[in-house]
């Protein structure tokens, strides 16, 4: 048994937990614009809307989680209502495909073979009515369907209602999500107008945000203090800046393999090092010609950061801590010492070797305390041998 998980699979991207920190106003955008849609379903219209927002900012679990809550309404008022979630990345960018592929998930009652893209709309709707069905569908990443394909998909699913007038509503809704409205320069007028410009908006998530839901999802993965809070700023802080922009997933994995990684050394908890080990594994941005670059001190101030993270065993260590191991490293080199580091740190900083948090919190990413301090070690004896010989 593992000394670390409890359940790592509720690290994986594809679980969605109960509650979603920091999407509240979308879910509630979302309830206000179905309200009325499940209570007089006879005038119900199908309403169409988009999520928009990047890549990892909990659009797909979002309406996930909100297809759920409208299909337990359903129930409640005996409406017979199914969430239909297709994406196009997945399941084709030809019309054809995807309609397939939403008609199995109605029904596998519904013949489709032989059948064309329009014929297949038609027998849905006939068996919706017949059957006295509802739907809400949702298609995901529709920008890539309209990269490769200039079929108006969006104009059929907008419509599905009036390929038999004078019935009620049938479809309650369509909901197109998207990392972005570029796709919208693909659309014809009428499809447009019938998609409509607003949209709900998802924005990126930062660094204290990824905390929340790591920290939720942390006590479902984990055991308990496996994991503590300043892992968890460290991992958000990472993640929320360039070039991952809040990515959730990313963190999700990060942390993960934190995890993975300290449960194979033997460790109860996650430490920092094993963080900087699965960062570097994954994002390496310190390169030996990067350090070759760095000053003579500068290498120093480096070195004394350094060793001020592996003896305290934590993310950050204030300039005060890098000021005590610069002297003592100084001294060890036989060098002497500068007065002012500051201006060595803020070197280091532009180089995106070293990340500083706040004025009392310095740290490294990108590479494990421990081997940094070898490399420099041995970057350090090169010099010394040229120096002397
Ligand atoms: P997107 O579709 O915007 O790329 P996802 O919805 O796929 O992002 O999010 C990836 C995963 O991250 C989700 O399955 C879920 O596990 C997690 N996640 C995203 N947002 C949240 C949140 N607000 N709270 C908890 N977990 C979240
Ligand atoms: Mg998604």
């Amino acid at each position: 048994m593992s000394q670390i998980f409890l359940d790592r699979s509720k690290l994986s991207p594809a679980y969605v937990p109960d509650v979603l920190p920091h999407r509240d106003r979308q879910m509630k955008l979302l309830h206000l614009l179905f309200q009325d849609s499940l209570r007089h379903t006879n005038e119900a219209q199908l309403r169409a809307t988009q999520l928009i927002g990047g890549v990892g900012t909990g659009k797909t679990c979002t309406m996930t989680r909100f297809g759920e809550e409208m299909n337990r309404e359903a129930d409640k008022r005996g409406i017979n209502l199914t969430h239909i979630y297709v994406n196009s990345k997945l399941e084709g960018t030809k019309k054809i495909l995807l309609y397939r592929n939403m008609l199995d998930k109605v029904s596998r009652d519904i013949a489709t073979r032989s059948l064309s893209s329009e014929e297949m709309l038609h027998q849905m709707m006939r068996y919706l009515i017949d059957e006295d069905r509802f739907l809400l569908i949702t298609v995901d990443e529709i920008e890539y369907f309209y990269k490769r394909s200039d079929e108006p998909l969006i104009y059929d699913l907008t419509r599905l209602n009036e390929i038999f007038p004078g019935e009620p509503t049938r479809v309650i809704g369509t909901v197109f999500i998207s990392r972005d409205t570029s796709f919208h320069s693909h659309l014809d007028p009428s499809e447009l107008s019938s998609l409509g410009r607003s949209y709900i908006e998802f924005e990126r998530y930062d660094s204290n945000q990824i905390r929340d839901i790591l920290s939720l999802r942390t006590d479902e993965a984990f055991q308990r203090g496996a994991v503590d809070e300043e892992i968890l700023g460290f991992i958000s802080d990472f993640v929320s800046k360039e070039p991952l922009n809040g990515d959730i997933r990313i963190a999700l994995d990060v942390l993960l393999y934190s995890g993975i990684y300290a449960d194979a050394e033997g460790y109860k908890t996650i430490r920092p090092e094993h963080v900087r080990h699965v960062l570097r594994q994954t994002h390496p941005d310190i390169t030996t010609e990067e350090l070759f670059k760095i000053s003579e001190n500068g290498r120093l101030v480096l070195l004394a950061l350094i060793r001020a993270l592996e003896t305290s065993r934590t993310a950050y260590v204030s300039l005060r801590d890098i000021r005590e191991f610069y002297n003592l490293v100084c001294e060890e080199q036989n060098s002497h010492p500068v007065s002012d580091i500051e201006e060595e740190l803020q070197d280091l900083i532009d180089r995106g070797i070293v990340r500083m948090k706040s004025l009392t919190q310095f740290g490294i990413v990108g590479v494990t305390a421990k081997d940094l301090d070898r490399f420099l070690t041995g970057i350090r004896q090169r010099i010394s041998n040229e120096v002397s010989g």
